[in-house]
C-alpha cells in the first residue's frame, strides 16, 4: 500500500495520478480517501478525471440526497448568484425570512438559528440548552450538564470532541470541556439515571451515522422523549445525517412519532451547494438567544437560504420521503439476503444502511476498494462497516445493480 491507500489491483486512471501526488504533498492528511479523483457529477453518478464513471453510494455522507446538480437546487443557486450573495447578519436579506419560515413549517416548530456547518449547529444547540437550563429552568450558574450516548459523532469542535468516545477523534486534543455525560445508546433506563435537577439537555441521533447506522431499539425514543418530559430536560436531536428524507421520513424522529425539542440539520439542507445548517425548536425555547449571544459571518446568508429554501419546497411534497421508504425497503431485503455470505449484519432505514462484512473475509476500506474498481463509491466506518446512503433520486435498477455487485465482491473473495 502506498500512502494514498492504493492497493495496486485498482484501475488508476493515468489522469489522477497528480492529484494523488498533491494529495500527499499539499494537502494535510486529515482524511484518507480512496483513490479515486472525481471531477464531475450528475444525479447519483459522478465521473473521474480518466472518464470512468461512478454511482455514487455515499452523497457526501448524505449531503446529497436530491443528488449532484438537481435541476431545481441550481436554478435556485444560479439565479441567487447574480443577485445577492452575502450580507452579514448586520442587514436583513429578502431570502432569509421566508426560508426559515418554511422550514419552520415542515420541522413544525417556530423558529430557526442559521449556521453554516453541522458542528457549527450542534455548538448552537448546546449553547442554547445551557442558557435554557440558567434562565428557564434555574440551574446554578455553570452547573449546567448535558447527557449524550457512546459512540455518538456530533462533528469535530474542541467542545464536540470532549464528548466523544472515539480516541482517534479526541486523543491530542485536550483539556476537554466539561460539563457532559455520555451514557450507552438505546439503553433508555441508563439515561434516566444519569438525569440530575441540573441536566439540561439530552443529546442524541436517532440514529448514528457514523457508528455504522446504528439504530436503537424500537421505543427507546419514545423513552427519551417522555423522561425529558418528565424532569424538564430539553430532547436535542441531532438529524444532521438522518433527516431530511434519507429514512423514509423527513426527520429520523418521525418513525416513532416523536418531536423533540430542538432539531439539528444541517448536510443536505445545503442541496450539495453550500454548507447550510439550522437549530430548529419552539420560540420558548430559542428565544434565549438574544443579539450578541451567537452568530456566524456566512451564517443565514442568500445564496444558502435560496437553496435550502429550494431544499425545503423538494420535501413538502414528500415524494423523496415516499420514495426512500420504497426503494429502501426493497433494497433492505436484498442486502439481509447476503447475510451469511459474507456479511454478518445488515442495519438499514429507508435509504440508509450499514453493512458488517465478515472481517474474516476482509476489511470494510478492503470492500469499499472493491467497489470502487467496479464502479462503486461506498465508506467503510469502523474497520468492517461499509455505509450506503445513495442520493434519494437513485432508481430500483441502479440499487439493484449495487446489490449484485456487492454480492460478487463478496462471492470472489470467498471462491
Ligand atoms: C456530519 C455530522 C455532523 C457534523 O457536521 P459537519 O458539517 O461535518 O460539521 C454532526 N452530527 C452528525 C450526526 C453528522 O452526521
Amino acid at each position: 500500500m502506498t500512502a494514498t491507500g492504493t492497493t495496486g489491483d485498482l484501475p488508476l486512471a493515468p489522469e489522477a495520478r497528480p492529484h494523488l501526488h498533491l494529495a500527499e504533498t499539499a494537502t494535510a492528511r486529515n482524511y484518507h480517501p480512496l483513490p479515486v479523483v472525481l471531477t464531475s457529477g450528475q444525479g447519483s453518478w459522478v465521473t473521474d478525471v480518466g472518464g470512468r464513471r461512478y454511482l455514487d453510494c455515499l452523497a457526501g455522507y448524505s449531503a446529497l440526497n436530491f443528488g449532484h446538480g438537481h435541476p431545481r437546487l441550481l436554478a435556485a443557486a444560479r439565479e441567487q448568484l447574480e443577485r445577492l450573495t452575502l450580507t452579514s447578519r448586520a442587514f436583513h436579506n429578502d431570502r432569509l425570512g421566508p426560508f426559515c419560515r418554511d422550514l419552520a413549517e415542515l420541522a413544525g416548530m417556530d423558529l430557526v438559528l442559521p449556521m453554516n456547518t453541522g458542528a457549527e449547529a450542534v455548538e448552537t444547540a448546546l449553547k442554547v440548552a445551557r442558557k435554557w437550563g440558567y434562565e428557564v429552568k434555574g440551574v446554578p450558574a455553570d452547573r449546567a450538564n448535558i447527557i449524550v450516548a457512546d459512540g455518538n459523532f456530533h462533528g469535530r469542535t474542541t467542545t464536540i470532541v470532549s464528548f466523544s468516545s472515539d480516541p482517534v477523534a479526541r486523543d491530542g486534543f485536550g483539556p476537554f470541556t466539561p460539563g457532559f455525560r455520555s451514557v450507552p445508546y438505546g439503553d433508555a433506563d441508563a439515561l434516566a439515571a444519569a438525569v440530575d435537577e441540573h441536566t439540561v439537555a439530552v443529546l442524541l441521533e436517532p440514529i448514528q451515522g457514523e457508528a455504522g447506522v446504528v439504530i436503537p431499539p424500537q421505543g427507546y425514543l419514545p423513552a427519551v422523549r417522555e423522561l425529558c418530559s418528565r424532569e424538564n430536560v430539553l430532547f436535542v436531536a441531532d438529524e444532521i445525517q438522518s433527516g431530511l428524507g434519507r429514512t423514509g421520513t423527513t426527520f429520523a424522529c418521525d418513525a416513532e412519532g416523536v418531536t423533540p425539542d430542538l432539531y439539528i440539520l444541517g448536510k443536505a439542507l445545503g442541496g450539495g451547494i453550500v454548507p447550510l445548517s439550522a437549530v430548529v425548536g419552539r420560540r420558548e425555547i430559542l428565544g434565549v438567544i438574544r443579539p450578541g449571544n451567537h452568530g456566524s459571518t456566512f451564517g443565514g446568508n442568500p445564496l444558502a437560504a435560496a437553496v435550502g429554501h429550494a431544499v425545503v419546497e423538494l420535501l413538502r411534497t414528500g415524494d423523496y420521503q415516499a420514495r426512500a421508504a420504497r426503494l429502501g425497503e426493497q433494497h433492505r431485503k436484498r442486502l439481509e439476503g447476503l447475510i451469511g455470505h459474507g456479511i454478518r449484519a445488515v442495519r438499514s432505514r429507508g435509504l440508509w444502511s450499514g453493512i458488517d462484512i465478515d472481517p474474516q473475509l476482509m476489511s470494510g476500506r478492503e470492500a469499499c476498494e472493491r467497489l470502487l474498481a467496479r464502479g462503486i463509491l461506498a465508506k467503510d466506518t469502523h474497520g468492517s462497516t461499509i455505509r450506503l446512503a445513495p442520493p434519494l433520486v437513485i432508481s430500483a435498477d441502479e440499487l439493484d445493480w449495487m446489490a449484485g455487485q456487492l454480492a460478487e465482491v463478496l462471492a470472489a473473495q470467498r471462491a
